[in-house]
């Protein structure tokens, strides 16, 4: 095992994403030693008896407190709030990042409470479940998944790049891009896919014609694999699309065009155009399976879920 990159990790949020970094750390010997805690007084009494920390703490800002890295892992909506009530304890030269799905707003909401004397590197793990909770935690999440960081401008390179390799022992692959861009990306390649499943599944229940026990029982006809994603976490969605508007609209208009010259091949009975369309999609499908983000199986090849 190799020397730890930091002394003392600070979890806050300890749920899917946290408790996964805090089990992965631990598990790499990426730091010493391991604090968290989370909102709810269950959930800091289940990190407990997991015993995926070292120490449990009873708030953020009593967390927080002589941290060398802090890794905020809570809904996208909060994150603002929480920088507001760890900001005075933080250690000076400390990192702060977080694992938010949206990295605009998170920039936008944090950076005005956090000190200037620590280095503020947001982050996004590209992997994750539809499952909830510190239970659902695992340390092998990060496997070959990616992890794109966005310092905002000016951020000293030297903690970017410690917490790029922090991630990189956790199995992850890390990419830089600015948070503008992330959203963007993300809105075609997460986003907007978590909508178009959230739409179908609401629109098979309903149904009318179509009754709900027909729907679950033929479900494997390409239904099913909708359904997994449209049970994704109902507060981490909200807070997504509220806070990626611009990016998932631009996605959503230019997915209602491609949609409506879909429909209207369908209505002309131009099956050229469909076949050229299906044959371009199949060649993406492939593309991802040889970058490794998928295996061939019929299922998901993984133990656990998608990425977000
Ligand atoms: P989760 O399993 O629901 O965990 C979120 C945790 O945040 C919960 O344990 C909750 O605590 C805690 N929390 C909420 N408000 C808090 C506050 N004010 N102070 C302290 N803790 C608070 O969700 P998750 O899937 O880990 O998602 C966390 C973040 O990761 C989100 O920003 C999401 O966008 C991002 N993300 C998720 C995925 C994914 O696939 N799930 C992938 C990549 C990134 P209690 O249980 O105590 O209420």
């Amino acid at each position: 095992m190799s020397e730890p990159l930091f002394d003392r990790l600070a979890i806050i949020g300890t749920g899917l994403i946290g408790s996964s970094i805090a089990r992965a750390a631990r598990a790499q010997g990426a730091v010493r030693t391991i604090v968290a805690t989370s909102h709810s007084s269950q959930t800091r009494k289940r990190i407990k008896e997991l015993g995926i920390a070292d120490e449990v703490a009873e708030t953020n800002a009593e967390a927080v407190k002589g941290a060398d890295l802090v890794v905020v892992c809570v809904p996208v909506g909060v994150c603002g709030d929480v920088a507001k009530e760890i900001g005075t304890n933080l250690k000076p030269g400390a990192t702060v990042s977080d694992v938010g799905s949206v990295k605009g707003s998170i920039v936008r909401d944090m950076s005005p409470h956090l000190p200037k004397t620590v280095n503020f590197v947001p982050a996004h793990p590209v992997a994750g479940t539809e499952h909830s909770g510190p239970d659902a935690g695992f340390a092998e999440l990060f496997e070959n998944r990616w992890c794109i960081l966005t310092p905002p401008e000016g951020t000293n390179k030297e903690a970017v790049e410690k917490l790029a390799a922090f991630w990189r022992l956790l199995g992850a692959n890390v990419e830089v891009m600015t948070p503008d861009h992330h959203d963007l990306v993300l809105a075609i390649t997460s986003h907007l896919p978590h909508l178009i499943a959230y739409t179908i599944v609401g629109t098979a229940d309903e149904l009318q014609t179509v009754t709900r026990s027909e729907v679950l029982k033929f479900s494997a006809g390409g239904f099913r694999d909708f359904t997994r994603i449209a049970a994704s976490d109902p507060t981490m969605w909200r807070d997504i699309f509220l806070a990626n508007k611009d990016g998932v609209l631009e996605m959503l208009g230019r997915f209602n065009e491609d949609v409506a010259a879909l429909t209207k091949a369908i209505r002309k009975g131009d099956g050229e155009a469909l076949f050229e369309h299906f044959t371009r999609t199949r060649a993406i499908r492939r593309g991802i399976i040889e970058a490794g983000q998928d295996t061939p199986a019929a299922d998901f090849g993984r133990p656990h879920g998608h990425d977000d």
